[in-house]
């Protein structure tokens, strides 16, 4: 049955016929009833390994079953991926939508209006989508641009993953997410909770409810100094004991977790013992700080992209701004080989790449980082899955192709265990049950219209 040579169209068609609108098809009325994908390779995040030919149905948006051999129903549409490997839908728990960074950065703050940066992250959120990323965590924007963002994907206003926003990060004066860091004295002003920054366990709380009440699903702080901000030390701490309490203790309250930017070691400690639920970037982790990371079960979100990025442009004169540079030459090197210790030690890791720092859409450039710093391939793409959406405590809906979760499926075309570099192509793009991108070049047909033989 080799007529559906217009590619395009067919998919069209098939993404109409998943909505079950009638569709006239050979001479019949045929009403289309859920896709079936015939999967040649099925990576099982919940063990880590490939399973050979499956059939996934998909219902509503939801996986209803995966079974063995290839066998559609009657009235479902079907996507033959049996020359693919399918893998659940990739999720970056560390984005920022609406940045892009480059020297031009800087001055932003001063020349874009919000409707700028939202602009910016509605193509961000389709590069990121098209790259076979259905779901991300933004730790960090600004004017709530990410929970419109956020809504308007929900509403299928524009094309994007799924996002869980911290909005605004919560930093202290003159810390790492201090909104007004570097400016002239008379352009600093004195931002408070509203504006992310506070003082003191009252106006910790304060910032969190602020977020809450914003649409936040969850907070960000900035726990020691960071690279890129206009500030002298990268990773001092930045939070005191009463005022991680209050923030993770408000948080608690309102069923918000809590996500750590944190170079330094002191920095990390205190948020560990604090009970946030993850430390992002992490760099100075030594045992000690790994110890306690393993007896208070907190995530580790290695972000290694982004060290490779730093340690790359403070090679170029004049490219980071003179007292960021050092930093950057200082930090960014040292990000890969904390990731292997943790990785060794057991620490549990979930992927986070810090995009926004790189370009959108090429978040997958991680897992190259990651296999390269001695993780096994199946344990990168558990840490984009299963892992992920423990951390975000979604387990039950996101992280695997399995019964009643949400139908979050790529492909691509080799196999990503023996070549990790695989995941950077990603041909096939499902979100919800919707398809957002086919193969460029199907080897066959792979839509089959309803009441065809499968
Ligand atoms: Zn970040």
């Amino acid at each position: 049955m080799t007529k559906n040579t217009k590619w395009g169209y067919l998919t069209n068609r098939a993404a109409v016929a998943i909505m079950s609108i009638c569709v006239g098809l050979t001479g019949l009325q045929v009403q289309a009833q859920g896709t079936a994908i015939y999967a040649g390779k099925l990576f099982d995040s919940s063990s880590g390994k490939l399973l050979e030919n499956r059939t996934v149905h998909i219902v509503d948006g939801r996986v209803e079953s995966v079974q063995k051999g290839f066998a559609k129903r009657d009235r479902e549409i079907l996507v033959d991926l049996r020359d693919f490997t399918v893998l659940p839908g990739l999720m970056d728990m560390h984005s920022h939508l609406t940045y892009e960074f480059g020297p031009q950065a800087y001055m932003e703050s001063y020349t874009w209006n919000p409707a700028d940066f939202t602009l910016r992250g509605v193509d961000a959120a389709r590069r990121t989508l098209l790259a076979g990323f259905t779901t991300v965590r933004n730790l960090g924007d600004q004017d709530n641009v990410t929970v419109s963002l956020r809504k308007a994907i929900d509403a299928g206003i524009v094309e994007g993953p799924r996002i869980y926003t911290a909005g605004k990060s919560i930093a202290t004066t003159g810390g790492h997410a201090d909104p007004t860091n570097g400016r002239r004295w008379d352009l600093m002003g004195n931002p408070g909770p509203v504006e992310g920054v506070i003082n003191g366990p009252a106006s910790a709380r304060e910032a969190v409810r602020q977020r809450y009440k914003e649409g936040a699903d969850l907070i960000k702080i900035t726990a020691t100094g960071g690279v890129l901000s206009v500030a002298k030390s990268g990773q001092n701490p930045q939070f005191m004991m009463d005022e991680l309490e209050a923030i993770v203790a408000t948080a608690r309250d309102y069923g918000l977790t809590v996500a750590v930017h944190a170079h330094g070691k002191e920095g990390m400690i205190r948020a560990i013992r604090a009970g946030v639920d993850s430390i992002e970037h992490g760099t100075y982790m030594d045992d000690e700080v790994i110890n306690l990371m393993r007896r208070n079960n907190t995530w580790f979100v290695p972000t290694l992209m982004a060290g490779e990025w730093v340690t790359e442009k403070s090679a170029i004169e004049g490219f980071l701004p003179d007292i960021v540079r050092p930093k950057a030459a200082t930090i960014g090197p040292l990000m890969l080989g904390t990731f292997s210790r943790a990785y060794k030690r057991g620490v549990k890791i979930a992927f986070g790449t810090d995009t926004g720092v790189t370009r959108h859409g090429d978040n997958a450039r991680e897992f190259v980082l990651m296999v390269q710093g001695g993780m096994a391939p199946a344990d990168a793409i558990r840490s984009a899955t299963w892992h992920a959406a423990q951390l975000l405590q979604v387990q039950d809906e996101l992280g695997s192709i399995s019964e009643g979760k949400m139908a979050d499926i790529i492909a691509v075309a080799g196999n990503p265990l023996e070549d990790i570099s695989e995941l950077q192509r990603v041909q096939f793009v499902m979100k919800g049950g919707k398809i957002y991108k086919e193969p460029s070049q199907p080897a066959a047909d792979i839509f089959v219209e309803p009441g065809e033989p499968g």
